[in-house]
């Protein structure tokens, strides 16, 4: 067997530095491939739309990564990740072939077992309630007047006809003609998604983060439970008869 690529960036840092999430980040295998130095030319800068709308930089995350300031790492996983679009513009086009993108994603990772990052995700309860509750994350009725005070006279009419434009754009398409959803999964793809995400621990891992919506989730899961295990029954019986 090859003996496993060594990155000499990554190894000089691991040896020589030293907080606790700084270390479960360098821990992660994803960072050996996503750390290579950085010549701080701002090429990933310039190619990131999270850096052109926030107070947030691809360039900073490699720098801050190879610095391995615990304080700074801390208040980046508590705050600034959380505006990275994960678009991997700055992965392709870094001439030192890191990834802020993947060293983002690590950071989030951790950031949510550690308890880090309610605050920042408070925002967005309505949408993982959504997600874990009906299979889909944005609803039209989201985008409505009343969130989006700048909207011009037009808007606020298209608006208020969501309904019947669904209705006209998705004729035979029953699961679109709706507006408080995306579309409208089947009960049974619901629940097994929800059992995947029990079994799985995905949604214990959301409860560190929204812990109300663990209860919202089970309460649901309870509610189909009798039929939904019943035509798992009956899809077994089903394949078995079948010799599958
Ligand atoms: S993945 Fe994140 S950091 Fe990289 S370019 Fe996209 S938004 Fe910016
Ligand atoms: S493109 Fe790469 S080398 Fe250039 S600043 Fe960004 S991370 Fe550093």
């Amino acid at each position: 067997m090859s003996e496993e690529a060594k990155n000499p960036i990554t190894e000089k840092i691991e040896s020589t530095k030293g907080g606790h999430f700084y270390k479960e980040i360098m821990k992660d295998f994803r960072i050996k491939e996503s750390l290579h130095g950085c010549l701080n030319c701002g090429t990933c800068v310039a190619n990131c739309p999270a850096a052109a709308f926030y107070d947030y930089s691809p360039r900073e995350v490699c720098q801050m990564m190879i610095e391995g300031d615990e304080e700074t790492i801390e208040e980046y996983m508590k705050s600034k990740i959380w505006n990275c679009a994960q678009c991997f513009s700055c992965k392709y086009r870094c001439p030192k072939e890191n990834s802020a993108a993947d060293i983002v994603m690590t950071m989030r990772e951790i950031a949510v077992r550690e308890g880090l990052a309610a605050e920042a995700l408070a925002g967005y309860t309505r949408i993982a309630k959504l997600v874990l509750t009906r299979g889909n994350q944005l609803a039209p009725d989201m985008l409505s007047p009343d969130a989006f005070p700048d909207w011009g006279p037009r808007m606020i009419e298209l608006s208020s006809k969501k309904m019947e434009m669904r209705e006209e754009l998705f004729k035979g398409f029953p699961g679109m003609n709706v507006v408080d959803r995306a579309w409208a999964a089947e009960d049974f793809t619901i629940y097994e998604m929800q059992r995947i995400w029990e079994e799985s621990g995905a949604l214990e891992k959301v409860g560190t983060v929204f812990p109300f919506l663990v209860d919202i989730v089970q309460d649901d899961m309870e509610d189909k439970k009798e039929e939904m295990e019943a035509r798992i029954e009956e899809k077994k019986a089903k394949l078995a008869a079948a010799g599958k």
